[in-house]
């Protein structure tokens, strides 16, 4: 897939244009059909990491917008030439079974809000991103990928780094294992957060915490790493802020034992800046720091490899291989079965650390 999007790129800067791109070169349309994208809630990552990326992309074009804001609207139109029939709120986004416009609907919401509207995306008959944590909760996470198969319709989750060349060989190592058999893995994600804002992202009702918002991305590291599921998990909170930290944790820290006998140390916290994969293994050790990171996600090996391939912009990657999926009907790179098991094992954390007990994951 590589050497066909560098040739396409190749070949259509040659000829100026991907427009005039001879639709015969692969005997079929798909080069130069674009996606039509919709993007559900203009917040933060849409405004200023999707919609610039979808301009990057091969395969998605913007096309229409849902936001509960009427003043972002014109904004947005004079931005991208968005049309007025192509501007939804929430109570009307369902009309988009009807625009032809539109080929995908992505939910880019509040956690808390992420089952509601992907299953009314799906109940449009379009296909469906839904930003990463899937949702707040394994039932729901359930009742989106419910909606998605009874609709027919592609569920992709964005889980940006898993489309990441560098975290892409992390991911090929859990099956050739260069470096033998992993024995330990440390995942760590945290910030130094001095005055949290006070948003969705501090509400425990709206999927809000530092463990839904990054240490998932910790959790699914650890998955991708050994490419194994964890069998079992101690977790604990710490929150040196509690007048800060009202609803939810400051720090959680989350160890899991995996088959094999691999023992995973994770940690997210909003204390201080934390960024690393590291996986210990027989003959020697690779990291990646930072691992989870919009741009410079680069690792090393303890013989002197070196992970740091560049990619211009990871979100493109991850939406055009999304488009790609659903142009040749292929599977998707991350499935919601993917982002339902990190919450899982959110919800296993949380039974741990509210009880102090071990808890075991079927
Ligand atoms: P923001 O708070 O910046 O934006 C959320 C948007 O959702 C709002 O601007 C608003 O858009 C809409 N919204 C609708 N109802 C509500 C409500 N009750 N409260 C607040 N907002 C509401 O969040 P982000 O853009 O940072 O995050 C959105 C999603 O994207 C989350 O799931 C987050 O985890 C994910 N994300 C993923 C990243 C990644 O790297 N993959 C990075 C950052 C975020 P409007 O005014 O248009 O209605």
């Amino acid at each position: 897939m590589a050497e066909r999007r560098t040739f396409l790129k190749q070949a259509s800067l040659l000829l100026g244009s991907t427009a005039i791109f001879p639709q015969t070169v692969f005997g079929c349309n798909r080069s130069s059909k674009k996606l039509g994208i919709c993007l559900v809630g203009l917040g933060n990552y849409s405004e200023n990491l999707l919609a610039p990326a979808l301009q990057l992309t091969q395969h998605c074009e913007l096309r229409g917008i849902v936001t509960g804001s009427p003043e972002k609207i014109p904004i947005w139109q004079k931005r991208y030439g968005i049309p007025d029939k192509n501007v939804y709120d929430y109570e009307t986004m369902g009309g988009i079974a009807n625009n032809s416009d539109i080929d995908v609907i992505y939910i880019v919401l509040p956690t808390g809000l992420h089952a509601k509207y992907a299953i009314k995306a799906a109940e449009t008959g379009k296909h469906v991103w839904c930003e990463k944590p899937m949702a707040k909760t394994v039932k729901e996470c359930r009742a989106i990928i419910d909606a998605c198969k009874k609709n027919k319709v592609k569920l992709a989750i964005g889980y940006r780094m898993q489309h990441e060349p560098n975290t892409q060989k992390v991911i090929s190592w859990a099956k050739t294992r260069p470096y033998g058999q992993i024995q330990k893995i440390q995942a760590e994600v945290g910030f130094n957060i001095r005055n949290p804002a006070d948003t969705w992202r501090m509400k425990k009702d709206m999927g809000g915490g530092l463990l839904y918002d990054v240490g998932v991305y910790a959790i699914n590291a650890m998955r991708y790493t050994t490419g194994l599921e964890p069998t079992s998990v101690l977790a604990r909170y710490e929150n040196t802020r509690p007048e800060v930290y009202k609803e939810v944790p400051e720090t959680t820290i989350f160890d899991f034992q995996f088959p094999k006998g691999i023992q995973a140390h994770g940690r997210t916290t909003g204390r201080e800046n934390r960024n690393i994969l590291r996986a210990e293994c027989e003959h020697g050790w690779y990291q990646l720091s930072p691992f989870q990171a919009y741009s410079g996600v680069q690792g090393k090996a303890s013989d002197g490899l070196l992970l740091n391939t560049y990619i211009e912009n990871q979100q493109a990657r991850q939406m055009d291989d999304d488009a790609l999926a659903i142009l040749d009907d292929a599977p998707v790179m991350v499935p919601g079965e993917n982002g339902m098991q990190d919450i899982v094992l959110i919800e296993a954390i949380i039974a741990s650390a509210e009880t102090g007990r071990t808890i075991q994951i079927s």
